[in-house]
């Protein structure tokens, strides 16, 4: 049985667009598409198609803004080396 996490577009006509990827943690997340892990985009097709109008997409990230994380650096001295 093959799990996945998804990713929910909305096409123009206000449908939603299910994507599945097999790539991140595969917990059975459902990703809104403005918070996606890059582990989960990896495993994205490039192109998604909306079952309900036949428009096509073509899915593309966005990189203008990353997260910055703060990782605390151990703070040894060298005096007793
Ligand atoms: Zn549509």
């Amino acid at each position: 049985m093959g799990c996945f996490d998804t990713v929910l577009f909305r096409c123009e006509c206000g449908n939603r667009i299910p994507a599945q990827s097999k790539s991140g943690l595969c917990n059975l997340n459902t990703y809104a598409r403005t918070s996606v892990p890059l582990a989960v985009v990896a495993g994205l097709g490039e192109t998604i198609q909306c079952e309900s109008c036949g428009k096509q997409y073509r899915i593309v990230p966005s990189t203008r803004r990353v997260s910055l994380a703060l990782l605390l650096r151990s703070n040894r001295k060298t005096d007793n080396s």
